[in-house]
């Protein structure tokens, strides 16, 4: 039975059903109404979606109850389900573990396509030594800044200090100029900048998913609440699939979660909804 079907006709799973009412998403929901769990390849961002943000991002922690949510949810959706983050796949480990899942690092730098595979790396450009030092005096500047870097990418943190937002955004962008043939891109994400790759997105590590079991066949569906999600969005939708995201309603989505809590209570009842039912 899906929510579309108005025959009132009962099938038994009125627990199950209640529970995706719940936590559904506000907004367009018909389109993966109609879907059956195992008919679902699902990509989702930690930071902001499964994860509340914390103030700074090696405070974050798992919620209770979460690592067995997804772990739940890998094995129903037969190993479907993947993370997809701006974080490095360690980060992610070391954040769920003992769990590891299929996972994208880096905006779709890093690539493990099975919860056993290897991490691997993509074709990114790489960050000049003088562009990282710069960054890193901008944030040394600015009492509360905090500097990442990533490997493939660089962020700047200024959750501690908006004040300095823009700006710390000017001086990025500043140094990014000197370097404007080195195939990065500044991007504003919820009280970060990151210096990355323009050569990868979220998308592209979407699709590489999709090319490979257990998700071709599949409908994606991407659930994220930051502007590099929206990439992960559009290669949903161009398979077929469906966008969700958390908080405001980005462009692409179908619909939004309030917060991540309702995600994780979302995926919770997703995880334990009977083989074959219709989604909510
Ligand atoms: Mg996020």
């Amino acid at each position: 039975m899906s929510m579309h079907d108005e025959s009132g006709a009962g099938d038994g799973h009125d627990d199950e059903d209640c529970a995706h009412e719940r936590n559904r998403p506000r907004g367009e929901f018909g389109s993966i109404a109609r879907l059956k769990r195992e008919e679902i390849a699902l990509f989702v961002d930690a930071d902001g979606t499964l994860l509340d943000i914390a103030m700074r991002p090696d405070e974050t922690v798992a919620p209770s109850g979460l690592v067995e949510t997804l772990d739940a949810l890998w094995r129903a959706l037969e190993g479907a389900l993947a993370i997809v983050s701006g974080r490095r796949i360690e980060n992610l480990d070391r954040i769920f573990a003992p769990l590891r899942l299929p996972a994208s690092g880096v905006h779709g730098a890093q690539m493990r396509t099975r919860r056993d595979a290897p991490i691997l790396v993509g074709d990114t450009a790489i960050i000049p030594a003088d562009l990282i030092r710069s960054a890193r005096e901008t944030a040394d500047r600015f009492p509360g800044a905090l500097m990442e870097d990533k490997g493939e990418a660089i962020a700047i943190h200024w959750r501690a200090c908006p004040q300095f937002e823009e700006e710390i955004h000017a001086r990025l962008l500043r140094g990014l100029a000197r370097h404007a043939a080195a195939g990065l891109s500044l991007m504003r994400g919820h009280c970060v900048f990151e210096i990355k790759s323009s050569r990868t997105s979220k998308g592209d590590a979407l699709r590489a998913f999709m090319a490979q079991a257990p998700f071709a066949q599949r409908q994606p569906v991407f659930i994220g609440d930051d502007v590099t999600d929206v990439a992960g969005f559009a290669a949903a939708k161009l398979l077929g699939g469906h966008a969700y995201s958390v908080s405001a309603t980005l462009p692409g989505a179908d619909a939004a979660f309030g917060a991540p809590q309702d995600v994780r209570e979302w995926l919770r009842s997703l995880a334990d909804a009977p083989c074959g039912s219709a989604l909510r």
